[in-house]
């Protein structure tokens, strides 16, 4: 047993390749240089207390804990705590001290970071090292089914697993993640995070009903996930097989969606890899119309950063995350930066938005 530590972990920016994870598909994030950091110290007692900086309340829960017990910001510690007692890791009581610089409720992932620097600290207090997929799924769990967030891998997975100056290639069925070299300062860009501060919710019934009507999609085509349609990278072949939902309009909107989704990760990943970096920037731009569209989880503030960086000079740009708000991440010269912010901030005005945040990313490293 140790008896005291620091552990932390980093929100993530997922470059491409959002709803692809709960469908078995591909995703590429990064860590963000953004992290919420644990100071944990044992306790003898059974007792999990915890303090935030971020938030008013303490929380104080006994070990293992009783799912629901707790809900706002504690839900996400002691949910922690709960799900690795579930799955039999167990740890022992801890005082944490918790602070970050992730901003909160922009689709940058603040919980997940939170999340899974509890998980680090717990198991490390107890001298465990839970190998990244399974500590990913344990917190999926926390956040699945203690939260109340029907969230698949790829925020822990990126937090956990992620690597300074490389993308992360994430295969959700294969539970892999390869780093991917990414050296944009050589290329003269820059990934411009816009935090839109149009507030995003993933707890209500929007994203559960994306993922129930691709669920829906995959059973009626007879696969077990919507990438299996893609197996033979035949994406035209996978798009014809959606005439057989034709009465079912939603669930193909959210299948073609999936199925171009998984094809443009791909893409990406080969230009990066091929030093062909100027060339993504189309493919998110793309990738945007395609969750406006066919997945309809974007709003106007997304679209309005999303329309304007890429006026203004952006190679390319997209919502990030899970959607419904949160944060756009555009692909910008570096000389076009300053540029870029001034015109989302001026069109913002205009429209009587929020005032948007700015973040420039390098990729940095993932949790520990
Ligand atoms: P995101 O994870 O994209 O930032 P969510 O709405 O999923 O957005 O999660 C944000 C919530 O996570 C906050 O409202 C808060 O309850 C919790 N949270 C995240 N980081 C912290 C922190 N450092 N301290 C307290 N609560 C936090």
């Amino acid at each position: 047993m140790t008896d005291a530590g620091t552990w932390s972990a980093p929100g993530r920016v997922n470059l491409i390749g959002d709803h692809t994870d709960y469908n078995g598909g591909f995703a590429l994030p990064c860590a963000l240089p953004r992290r919420t950091t644990v100071l944990a110290r044992r306790r003898d007692d059974g007792l999990l207390r915890a303090r935030s900086a971020g938030a008013t309340e303490p929380l104080e829960v006994r070990l293992p804990g009783v799912r629901g017990e707790v809900d706002g910001w504690g839900a996400y510690v002691a949910g922690v705590a709960w799900a690795l007692a579930e799955a039999g890791v167990s740890v022992p009581g801890a005082d944490l001290e918790i602070t970050s610089d992730v901003p909160l409720g922009a689709g940058l992932s603040s919980s997940h970071s939170l999340e899974c620097a509890v998980a680090l600290a717990l198991t490390g207090l107890a001298d465990l090292e839970v190998p990244v997929p399974e500590l990913a799924r344990i917190v999926q769990r926390a956040e699945n089914d203690y939260v109340g967030a029907p969230t698949g891998l790829l925020d822990q997975t990126a937090s956990l697993a992620s690597v300074a100056d490389h993308l992360t290639f994430i295969d959700a069925r294969a539970e892999t993640a390869l780093p991917v070299p990414c050296d944009l300062a050589a290329a003269g860009l820059e990934l411009l995070v816009i935090d839109t501060r149009a507030a995003h919710a993933l707890t209500d019934g929007a994203y559960g009903s994306r993922r129930d009507a691709c669920e829906r999609a995959a059973t009626r085509l007879g696969v077990g996930t919507l990438r299996e349609l893609t197996d033979d990278l035949d994406v035209d072949g996978a798009l014809a097989r959606l005439d057989d939902l034709a009465d079912d309009p939603e669930a193909v909107r959210r299948a073609r969606h999936v199925i171009t989704e998984n094809a443009r990760v791909l893409e990406v990943v080969d230009l990066v890899r091929t030093g062909r970096l100027r060339d993504v920037g189309p493919v998110l731009t793309a990738s945007h119309a395609s969750m406006r569209d066919d997945f309809e989880n974007s709003v106007p503030e997304v679209d309005l950063a999303v329309e304007t960086a890429t006026a203004a000079g952006a190679l390319g740009a997209r919502m990030t995350g899970g959607g419904f708000g949160g944060s756009v991440v555009a692909l910008v010269d570096t000389a076009l930066v300053a540029a870029v912010e001034a015109r989302v901030r001026a069109a913002y005005a205009d429209a009587g938005f929020a005032e948007p945040g700015f973040l420039t990313v390098v990729p940095a490293r993932g949790a520990g």
